[in-house]
């Protein structure tokens, strides 16, 4: 997550990002505006690198756009089983979980187009492939269409952002 802090178009400062997770079965982040953000442990536990990479891209996209989201976690303050992103990648041992769901509005599909086309953008800027962004779309979709109210609750119109980023 690092890396594609620092290609953002205005990179935050690695002091000032912070990713809480919270302890939740479905496959789910969120960008909660100023820094602050949030995956589940559903995503943590699911998705291999690369896709937690895209779904990363995705969320960073969103910050760095500027879009607002009313992110929160129901439950629990930020202060809580906050880490910072250095400790977020599994097998660092060092993950304790937020108790309780996370809960975003959605996004409008525009911005959901936007973020996707920036995420793609952050990760060639890292070293990695549209491919990637859209085979954790796909991935996102193969997995939620069989758990729900994760992802695709908050990232509408995901079949149709795949069909968008392979025409880039
Ligand atoms: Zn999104």
């Amino acid at each position: 997550m690092v890396p594609l802090v620092g290609a953002m178009d205005h990179p935050r400062p690695l002091n000032q990002v912070r990713v809480a997770i919270m302890d939740d079965p479905h496959v789910n982040a969120a960008s909660a505006g100023g820094g602050e953000f949030y995956v589940t442990t559903g995503l943590l536990q699911k998705a291999n690198d690369d896709q937690l990479r895209g779904v990363l891209a995705h969320e960073l996209a969103h910050d760095d756009l500027g879009h607002v989201a009313t992110a929160q976690a129901l439950g629990a303050g930020l202060g809580i089983g906050v880490i910072i992103l250095d400790q977020l990648f599994p097998g660092s041992g060092q993950i304790t979980p937020v108790a309780g769901a996370l809960i975003a509005r959605g996004y409008s599909r525009q911005e959901e187009y936007e973020a996707d086309r920036h995420g793609v953008e952050l990760l060639r800027r890292t070293g990695y492939s549209r491919e990637s962004m859209i085979q954790t779309l796909t991935w996102l979709l193969r997995t939620e269409v069989s758990i729900g109210g994760g992802f695709l609750a908050t990232h509408p119109g995901t079949q149709e952002r795949i069909e968008a980023l392979e025409k880039l």
